[in-house]
């Protein structure tokens, strides 16, 4: 295949669009996929990502088509996500490919996430085709739409194909709009090795796989490679593509995506965004790599069943090994004994973390309340970076502490624009700048502490603009706050799990929310349990569970034993999810109930 028969391409979005749907049809028309194995969303090969509907790992495959020209070409279709949590793999796909097929709603328009990922895509110098999808929806508005891309994002949307992804209506159109208007890779076939490492998989037989994108040279099976950021040196076993099944080749050239296998057993050595060259004949330079990602969130993640702290373990590296913005380290708690906290991008990149390890490594897990990172400088001029509420210094030897914020860009319809100015007035935004999308739309920017939309934010925002709002962020530094560490003592004892750090202005509010939140979430026992929220030891809000009156097997009289079974097991089934907190029974629910304010 000549290179300039290449196209390398990702479809980007924002959520809900339909970049699955079109990859779908894309995969049909070049007739990649048989019609038969043809499941819906085919990219989205995590079971999670199709129960959620979300696409969370990126994916390549190589498509063969032949254009209404007469020649053939050979597309490699990068799918990637569309949320804000995961603009990380956004970046990663794009930097392997020389075009993006923007997808935009023609009944929504566009959107927060696609205007970020239109920035990414000219970040790295990709050339944009613009897709208007969804014209068989009654409220379709393309021509609008076409406008609004001109407008808003400032591209010629005159030759952007309209097209229903769902019927396959025109989406012939997209394939040719991805021959004539992204350009064919670049690179020399004849220079030394560039592969950039845009992502990897672990296989329990072959070791690690490393997916990369060859961006100059050409790589075989028996060369000697390096990568150039760790050093590691390898013995090429395997190279192929994926269609999206496995497909073995002797080598790949200039332009090609694929994978390589070499027996690689560290999964330290193949870093995302690494160069792979030839070690005999090397390249003078890597490639430009990735912006490291350092996660924004955190949390205490703990086996329920403290046996299962060997298996977690191995989870999180196995998942860590191709989510490289996913960080953890060992951390104890009293309440909930041995665990890790964990470090995400976000809270759905949190969710799905731990959803994949109790599902995939089946390992039932206790999450605690997410919490930024504060700066907590210190009276003798030091500063300290405080992930875990629990461990902020005492109070006596804060000068002042900081935490992040970010600016955030919403867009809403007119209507909804005072109760979401409301809404971030209420999350302590620093209103910014309004700017009109159109007639009927606006983008408002406002800077907010992060923590404040880690506190149910999005949902909120969805609610009350009934899903017409959407909205991106980017951290923007940090910022002084009056900020303290509110503990919660169950039973008189301090229970640093559900610890939390708070604004000073609101801490009386949240602590009262927070007890009454746990008097009905935590069962009642055999006695009296005091609930109380305090600062630096003073009490500001308190509550009672009153004791059981009781004992619920008395209400079997005895004399039913299988019911008495029945009811016995249904308590331990409950019980799973409950942590014993020194004499208390605490349910998981508890855990996060620090975290929204009713
Ligand atoms: P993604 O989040 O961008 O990957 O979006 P999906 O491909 O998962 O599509 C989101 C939803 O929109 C799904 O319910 C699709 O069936 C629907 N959808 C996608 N394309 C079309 C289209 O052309 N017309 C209509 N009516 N619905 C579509
Ligand atoms: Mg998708």
């Amino acid at each position: 295949m000549k290179q300039s028969n290449i196209r390398n391409f990702s479809i980007i979005a924002h959520i809900d669009h339909g970049k699955s749907t079109l990859a779908d049809r894309i995969l049909e028309l070049t007739e990649t996929v048989e019609m038969r194995e043809m499941k819906s969303q085919l990219l989205d090969s995590m079971d999670l990502e199709r129960e959620r509907g979300i696409t969370i790992k990126l994916n390549a495959v190589q498509l063969k088509y032949t254009a209404k020209d007469g020649e053939d070409y050979i597309f490699h279709l990068i799918d990637t996500p569309g949320h804000v949590d995961f603009t990380y793999e956004v970046s990663r796909s794009l930097a392997a490919c020389d075009g993006a097929v923007l997808v935009v709603d023609a009944a929504q328009g566009i959107e927060a996430q696609t205007l970020a990922n239109v920035y990414l895509a000219l970040d790295n110098d990709l050339e944009i085709l613009p897709v208007i999808n969804k014209i068989d929806l009654p409220s379709a508005r393309p021509d609008e739409i076409m406008q609004e891309i001109e407008d808003v994002i400032g591209l010629d949307a005159s030759y952007a194909p309209q097209i229903s992804a769902k019927s396959g209506l025109h989406v012939v159109d997209v394939l040719e709009a991805i021959v004539k208007y992204i350009p064919a890779p670049t690179g020399d076939v004849n220079a030394p090795l560039k592969a950039l490492v845009f992502d990897s998989v672990y296989d329990p037989y072959r070791g690690v796989l490393a997916l990369i994108s060859i961006k100059e040279g050409s790589i075989k099976v028996g060369d000697m490679i390096k990568f150039m950021a760790t050093g590691a040196e390898y013995e090429v076993l395997e190279v192929g593509i994926r269609n999206p099944k496995e497909v073995k080749k002797q080598q790949l050239v200039t332009g090609e995506v694929g994978w390589i296998s070499a027996a690689i057993k560290s999964v330290k050595d193949v870093r995302v965004g690494d160069t792979i060259t030839i070690k005999n004949n090397p390249a003078a330079e890597p490639l430009a790599g990735y912006r490291i990602m350092n996660p924004t969130v955190y949390c205490g993640l703990y086996p329920i069943d403290n046996a299962k702290y060997n298996d977690m373990r191995e989870a999180l590296e196995k998942l860590q090994l191709n989510d490289a913005a996913l960080q953890f380290e060992p951390e104890t708690s009293q309440a909930l004994g041995f665990g890790f906290r964990c470090g995400f991008l976000g809270l759905l990149h949190m969710d799905v973390i731990q959803e994949r390890i109790e599902r995939e490594y089946n390992i039932p897990l206790i999450a605690t309340a997410p919490s930024v990172v504060y700066h907590a400088y210190l009276t003798d001029g030091s500063m300290v970076q405080v992930d875990n509420p629990s461990f902020l210094p005492d109070p006596q030897k804060i000068d002042h502490i900081e935490e992040p914020y970010v600016k955030a860009s919403i867009m809403v319809p007119n209507d909804f624009v005072g109760p979401v100015m409301e809404l971030c007035q209420k999350k302590r935004g620093n209103y910014k700048d309004m700017i009109y999308i159109d007639d009927t739309r606006m983008n408002l920017i406002y800077e907010l502490p992060l923590s404040e939309i880690v506190f149910d934010f999005f949902d909120r925002l969805k609610s009350l603009s009934k899903g017409y709002a959407s909205f991106d962020y980017e951290l923007i530094g940090y910022q002084t706050s009056r900020l303290a560490k509110m503990d919660i003592l169950l039973n008189g004892e301090i229970v640093d799990a559900l610890s939390t750090i708070v604004h000073r202005d609101f801490a009386y509010n949240r602590g009262k929310s927070i007890v009454e939140k746990l008097k009905k979430l935590i069962p009642k026992h055999q006695f009296e349990i005091p609930i109380q929220a305090a600062i630096g030891g003073k009490i500001i809000a308190r509550s009672n569970i009153k004791s059981l009156r009781k004992n619920v097997l008395a209400k079997c009289y005895g004399g039913d034993i299988s019911r008495k079974k029945k009811l016995l097991e249904k308590q331990k089934e409950g019980k799973k999810r409950m942590k014993s907190v020194g004499s208390v029974e605490v349910p998981q629910e508890a855990f996060m109930s620090v975290l929204s304010m009713d």
